[in-house]
């Protein structure tokens, strides 16, 4: 399948687990500026250590910073299969700038899916999320912590929930209740990518 998606949604909202199933259903591959700006803070690059205290505590990495990462990611041969973005564009001048790189490269975007999730759910889910990686042994995220958590919330509500706007106004949203179960969540969001004809195999035949 080919297709060029967004993910958009607040902290918890489930971005990262169903932008994993999307990957298994329509053999495309998942861009995570959240996962990309963790590896360069584990390695760290100089983005990483521009990068590492703006994320533990809440706050956004500079657009140029983070428009850097993804053109330069988009460049590679793999993305030209498609790709879904997840935790990018997180602010309209990142949006206009991926407009333009899309733009540059002849590429369009097919649609972007809003996970909606209420408010007060989002702090158990990240708890939860905490709870489940301790278990696992694996190292929790530093901003996986309540205090750091509204400060997400806040950065969400006044950077990146305009984006809402922008892509409907574009045509470009459609919005999916992520407040069911996870299954029903990816359900959904094929459903609703069936319904307004995007996923496309590579010959350009629309498939439904
Ligand atoms: P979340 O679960 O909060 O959506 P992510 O893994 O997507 O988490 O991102 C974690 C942190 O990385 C963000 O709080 C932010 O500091 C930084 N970050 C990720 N993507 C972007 C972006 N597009 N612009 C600015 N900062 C970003």
């Amino acid at each position: 399948m080919f297709m060029r998606l967004i993910l958009l949604g607040p902290p918890g909202a489930g971005k990262g687990t169903q932008a994993q199933r999307l990957v298994h259903h329509y053999g495309i591959i998942q861009l995570s500026t959240g996962d990309m700006l963790r590896a360069a803070v584990a390695a760290g690059t100089p983005v990483g250590l521009k990068a590492k205290d703006i994320m533990a505590s809440g706050g956004l990495v500079p657009d140029d910073v983070v428009i850097g990462i993804i053109s330069d990611r988009l460049e590679q041969a793999d993305a030209k299969d498609g790709f879904i973005l997840d935790g990018f564009p997180r602010t309209v001048p990142q949006a206009e700038a991926l407009d333009r790189l899309l733009q540059s490269k002849d590429f369009a975007l097919d649609a972007v899916i809003e996970l909606r999730v209420d408010e007060s759910a989002l702090l158990q889910r990240v708890e939860n999320r905490v709870a489940e990686m301790t278990e696992r042994g694996e190292q929790v995220r530093a901003d996986d912590k309540p205090e750091v958590l509204s400060q997400r919330l806040a950065s969400y509500r006044a950077l990146t929930e305009p984006l809402i706007r922008y892509y409907s106004e574009r045509s470009k949203l459609l919005t999916v209740d992520g407040m069911m179960a996870i299954d029903d969540v990816t359900r959904d969001i094929r459903r609703v990518l069936r319904r307004s004809g995007v996923p496309m195999s590579k010959f350009g035949v629309r498939r439904w």
